[in-house]
């Protein structure tokens, strides 16, 4: 849940807030699920957000929302709301860690200066002449003292190694949602934050060399959707993503940079090489009769279009961006189910269906 929808389900509005999410689901024939209800009430709270934005497309479409759509909606809005959520309760455990070790540290300091006092007054008391009686006395009041300080040791070093263990578990925690964050719910693959990221660390990192960068889009899939649901057409989003992901293992990059969109990054490969690569991706995507995997039924088949760019030396990952997309605004306007070349300098397009 968004802060702002926490905060609503808190205040004197809520019952409010929750009469109209309940009149929504039932306006819109959708059960009071526990799932539904959640997203429903950022539906009525919040009806600019991007989720409820889906939402009512969805149901302005006609669309029935089945408990897999929403279980779909969750996995895609909720869970980022979520890592929000997660990146500030670990930061929050890592603060309050690090003020417990520091006040431990402050401790054992304290002890150590108390220690060294002890110590001082001893050497001065000895330094004059002292009888068998205050001999006796000074050394008992040194083992005192350093027994105790033996004691701040050993909680010391229990505390510190209890909190370096809670620091890596939070640590490991944190990467995970930090992996999370990068990546794609649906289709698993990188997402268009990692992407536009790992472009840019290219581009400013290897400023002479060779690079090649593909935008591939998903054809008539509104069409798609339209015919066959939602629902159906995540199933042929995350089945082109598998057919990318396989060509693009590291060092390549496969993303979904947003909606039916992909984009990849195909390191010290030339535009040849990647025209080879995407057309065979493309023959095996058009080639493929699709099922719906509930009822074996015939779907028929999608295709894509594809522009490539090869990286001008010095480019920076805008320019080349633009021109790959010019190049696959080339594909959809030549027939689609193309791959279109951006043309080097002075040179013409090159199309091949
Ligand atoms: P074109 O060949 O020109 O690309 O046509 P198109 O219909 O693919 O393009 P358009 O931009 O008109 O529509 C894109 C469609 O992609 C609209 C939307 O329904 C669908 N879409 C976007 N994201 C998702 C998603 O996460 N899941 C599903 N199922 N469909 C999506
Ligand atoms: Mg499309
Ligand atoms: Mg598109």
């Amino acid at each position: 849940m968004t802060n702002d929808i926490e905060v609503s389900v808190r205040s004197p509005q809520a019952y409010a807030l929750a009469q109209e999410a309940l009149r929504l689901m039932e306006a819109h024939g959708v059960w009071p699920t526990p799932l539904n209800y959640e997203l429903w009430l950022h539906v009525a709270g919040d009806p600019s957000s991007s989720l409820s934005q889906e939402i009512l497309r969805l149901v302005n479409a006609g669309e029935t929302i089945t408990e897999e759509i929403s279980e779909s909606l969750a996995s895609k809005f909720i869970l980022r709301m979520k890592l929000n959520d997660e990146v500030r309760d670990a930061g929050l455990k890592l603060t309050r860690e690090l003020a417990s070790i520091t006040e431990v540290i402050g401790e054992a300091q304290k002890a150590q200066r108390h220690y060294s006092q002890t110590l001082q007054a001893a050497h001065t008391d000895m330094a004059v002449d002292v009888d068998t009686g205050r001999l006796k006395t000074l050394v008992n009041e040194l083992s005192t003292a350093t027994q105790r300080v033996l004691q701040q040791h050993n909680s010391l070093e229990t505390r510190l190694s209890e909190s370096s263990r809670e620091v890596s578990r939070l640590r490991k925690h944190l990467d995970q949602v930090r992996m999370e964050a990068m990546t794609d719910a649906l289709t698993n693959l990188a997402n268009r934050k990692s992407f536009d990221e790992a472009l840019d660390k290219f581009c400013e990192s290897e400023s002479e060399a060779v690079l090649t960068l593909a935008v591939i889009d998903i054809d008539h899939f509104k069409r798609f959707n339209d015919t066959w649901g939602h629902q159906t057409g995540d199933q042929v989003l995350r089945y082109v993503a598998s057919v990318l992901a396989r060509m693009g293992r590291p060092p390549r990059l496969a993303a979904r940079y947003g909606g039916e969109e992909f984009g990849m990054i195909f390191p010290g490969e030339t535009v040849d090489t990647v025209e080879r690569l995407l057309n065979e991706a493309r023959q095996e995507i058009s080639s493929r009769v699709l099922k719906r995997r509930s009822t074996n039924e015939d779907l028929g088949t999608v295709t894509i279009s594809a522009g490539l760019a090869q990286r001008d030396a010095g480019e920076d990952a805008f320019d080349l961006l633009d021109r790959a997309d010019k190049a696959l605004y080339r594909s959809k306007n030549a027939g689609r189910n193309r791959v279109t070349c951006a043309p080097a300098t002075n040179q013409k397009d090159v199309t091949a269906a």
